[in-house]
């Protein structure tokens, strides 16, 4: 006989060190303006979306390349390294995953810095690690070095630009980690096309650094899901074979190689409307008596003085989403405002305005 399913069964079935791990699920209540992701609020590079839709039907019914080899050529010219120095996947994440699975053997330490993306510390738990949570300086949310490496930690996770802050790692502290760490470091550079300082050439010739990057914010490629990870061939392998084949879907996979290829000249301009609105809107919060961190992705964090939460739910009223930050370790209340073009910007700004 089978019998209903009992409440609260399923927990005795679940893996121990999953009890503990939440789902992922921020507020993604459709908003009319929504600043909340970091995406690219743009539109859709031309050429990709052109891709996408002339995708014949074998990209349907057979099934993608093994390891989306185009890509890796166009993501290898893009990047200037060799494309035996390219692993993809179903966005960062999957390679910020496979590269925990491949490095690290079950109750060994990941070290993160907090507040920092927080993906690395629910992967490294999902895959039986520890997550060792390392504070940012306080003042100017450079990574403490010397705390990272003091963890001896088999990987060593470090974010810049960092989100949830948009600051940079200073080059001398992510030098020493890159030099010292006993184990992998992995650059998350999920922002760099918003900045001038990265690592990929460092990380083709280094062996134990692995650069990951992803079409999801300047390429505007969320929705298909393509990531990708720049390191020495050795070290590349390792996360390919972790990863598995066919992780990359065939459409998406023609997409993201027709957006490298064709649509440089759109990235090239949006990323630089993006730059100037985050000093735009840096100079407005400072008009509102706020003191915004200088950013390098495209977004702005701001410290604000009452519950960030309070004052997100307050502006999805008005219309405007943003991410807010309550209780964030080192930090207190703080908002991540997107970037795009700046009508959806001001609609921000004006909404956050009325609620301060
Ligand atoms: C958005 C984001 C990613 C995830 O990108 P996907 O390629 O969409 O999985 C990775 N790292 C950081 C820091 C991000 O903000």
């Amino acid at each position: 006989m089978i019998r209903e399913d009992v409440p609260g069964r399923a927990l005795s079935l679940v893996r121990e060190s999953y009890k503990e791990i939440p789902l992922y699920a921020p507020n993604k209540v459709p908003c009319p303006i929504d600043l909340s992701d970091n995406t690219n609020l743009y539109g859709v590079p031309p050429h990709a979306e052109r891709a996408y839709r002339e995708a014949t039907a074998s990209a349907i019914t057979r099934y993608p390349a093994l390891y989306a080899s185009d890509l890796k050529g166009a993501l290898a010219a893009y990047a200037g390294v060799e494309e035996k120095c390219i692993v993809t996947g179903c966005g960062s994440d999957d390679v910020l995953d496979s590269a925990v699975r491949a490095f690290c053997d079950p109750g060994d330490a990941v070290a993160c810095p907090e507040p920092s993306f927080v993906m690395m510390p629910l992967f490294a738990k999902m895959n039986g690690l520890k997550a060792l949570n390392i504070p940012l300086k306080s003042g100017d949310y450079d990574i403490d070095a010397d705390a990272l490496l003091a963890t001896k930690a088999r990987i060593i996770y470090v974010c810049s630009p960092n989100n949830p802050t948009g600051t940079l790692a200073s080059k001398a502290a992510l030098e020493k980690v890159i030099e010292k760490a006993p184990g992998v470091v992995i650059l998350d550079e999920a922002y760099a096309e918003f900045c001038d300082q990265n690592y990929l050439k460092d990380a083709a010739t280094h062996g134990r650094l692995l650069v990951t990057r992803t079409l999801s914010k300047a390429f505007g490629l969320a929705g298909l899901r393509i990531g990708y990870g720049v390191g020495a061939p050795s070290l590349i392998g390792e996360v390919e074979k972790s990863r598995g084949p066919y992780k990359v879907n065939a459409g998406a996979e023609r997409a993201a190689a027709a957006a490298l290829r064709q649509d440089m000249d759109w990235v090239r301009e949006k990323v630089a409307d993006v730059i100037r609105n985050r000093a735009r809107l840096t100079e407005a919060l400072k008009g509102l008596g706020l003191s915004p961190v200088p950013s390098f992705a495209n977004f702005v964090f701001v410290k604000v003085p009452k519950s960030a939460t309070e004052i997100d739910k307050a502006m999805r009223q008005r219309g405007v989403a943003i991410r807010a930050f309550s209780g964030l370790p080192g930090v207190g209340e703080a908002l991540r405002i997107g970037l795009g073009p700046w009508e959806q910007v001001q609609a921000a700004l004006d909404a956050l305005k009325a609620v301060l």
